[in-house]
């Protein structure tokens, strides 16, 4: 089986992650610092402060912000479920604004008319891999006063007009688990050019504590205090030489992933059963997801069909995601309901995601289009 995304792990990765075994340090050390340099180096942005994960990135993020019990944040549902649960973490309350139907991006017109006087921020989610439409939630964000907030778990290394996604809303979230751009096994990043946001989300990671063990040992002083309420969601030292080591490979990476993309696009032009999402002008998309459309009323096959036929072909096709706002969770306690973001609803009926990771060979590719030919009844050569 082929599957929908896969980690790439070298012997060089394997060698840097065993030194840190091997040292003094194994959590908070020396590895973490020099990881956040490097990504806010490679981002762009004058801080990045590193987590357990993705979702503890995301929910750094609504701490910094204060976002709490009477406060809204505008999302997408086309995500994953903790870009909307860092919300409530919190206390706030998601607000679901639809989608582009050729994107599957936020679309700036319903994020507009979901604003209230209670709006504090959005969430835009980089779906796919694709930046959203920035200069329009920009517009948004600054007209009424509120933080503009990128889940950038799908996009990093991808480009809006020549800037790298991560340093263009307030704060940006990235993940590091084994599907993602680079692995760290479980890890996560918050990007943002706020001395303060970034000072505040350190402590938020440690316990809400203000100095961590390392700087209280060159302090040589025992004495902390907690400030606010906080968790641990410290990420290791063995796992940032991991990310470090991986990082430095992720350029190449990216290309590979574009040059997959360009192939499926190619083999799927004329096949009037499959629709890839629109490609936008002003971006580097990064990929993380080869999402298509099924079109059921040009092949007589739905979706459903489709992707079970694909996995008996040894293809891991993927679905992502399931419109948040309709899980159980969603609709029992936030008053969601079928039919408030039609749009996200209906290309969920459509949407699968192929297989695409940079380790992917020319073989596996050529497999894909094979058997996405096979079960759309395509004959490429007519
Ligand atoms: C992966 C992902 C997350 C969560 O990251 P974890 O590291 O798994 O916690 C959040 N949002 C999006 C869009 C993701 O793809």
């Amino acid at each position: 089986m082929i599957p929908y995304g896969k980690q790439f792990v070298s012997d060089e990765d394997i060698r840097e992650v065993i030194k840190v075994l091997q040292s003094d340090w194994l959590t908070t050390g020396p590895k973490v610092a020099e990881f956040e340099e490097m990504f806010a180096d490679f981002v762009g942005t004058r801080h990045a402060v590193a987590v357990s994960n993705g979702t503890a990135a995301l929910h750094c993020i609504m701490y910094a912000l204060g976002i709490r019990k009477g406060v809204e944040v505008i999302l997408s549902p086309m995500t994953f479920a903790s870009t909307a649960n860092c919300v409530v973490f919190q206390g706030g309350y998601p607000v679901f604004a639809d989608v582009e139907a050729d994107t599957l991006l936020i679309d700036p017109e319903a994020v507009r008319s979901k604003i209230t006087l209670k709006t504090k921020a959005i969430i835009a989610v980089d779906y796919a891999g694709q930046p959203c439409n920035y200069d329009a939630l920009i517009d948004i964000a600054k007209q009424n006063d509120i933080y503009l907030i990128a889940d950038s778990c799908h996009a990093l290394g991808a480009e809006y007009r020549g800037q790298k996604a991560g340093s263009i809303a307030n704060l940006s979230a990235f993940s590091f688990h084994p599907v993602k751009h680079i692995t760290t096994g479980e890890g996560g990043m918050v990007t943002t050019d706020s001395f303060e946001f970034a000072k505040r989300m350190r402590r938020f990671r440690n316990h809400g504590i203000d100095a961590d063990f390392r700087k209280r040992e060159q302090q040589g002083t025992w004495y902390y205090e907690m400030i606010d309420l906080g968790y641990n969601y410290r990420i290791t030292d063995f796992q940032c030489a991991l990310g470090i080591s991986q990082l430095k490979k992720l350029p190449q990476w990216i290309r590979r992933r574009q040059e997959i993309a360009q192939r499926y696009t190619r083999a799927f032009a004329d096949n009037p059963a499959i629709s890839p999402l629109k490609l936008r002008k002003d971006v580097s998309h990064a990929f993380h997801l080869f999402v298509v459309k099924i079109n059921s009323k040009n092949i007589g096959l739905n979706r459903a069909e489709i992707f079970s036929a694909l996995r008996k072909e040894g293809i891991g096709a993927n679905v992502h995601y399931l419109p948040v706002h309709l899980h159980p969770y969603y609709r029992q306690n936030f008053a969601n309901d079928i039919g408030d973001c039609p749009v996200a609803e209906d290309a969920y009926q459509q949407i699968i995601s192929l297989p695409i990771f940079s380790a992917m060979s020319d073989n596996d590719v050529a497999a894909v289009i094979k058997a996405i030919n096979k079960v759309t009844h395509f004959n490429a050569l007519s």
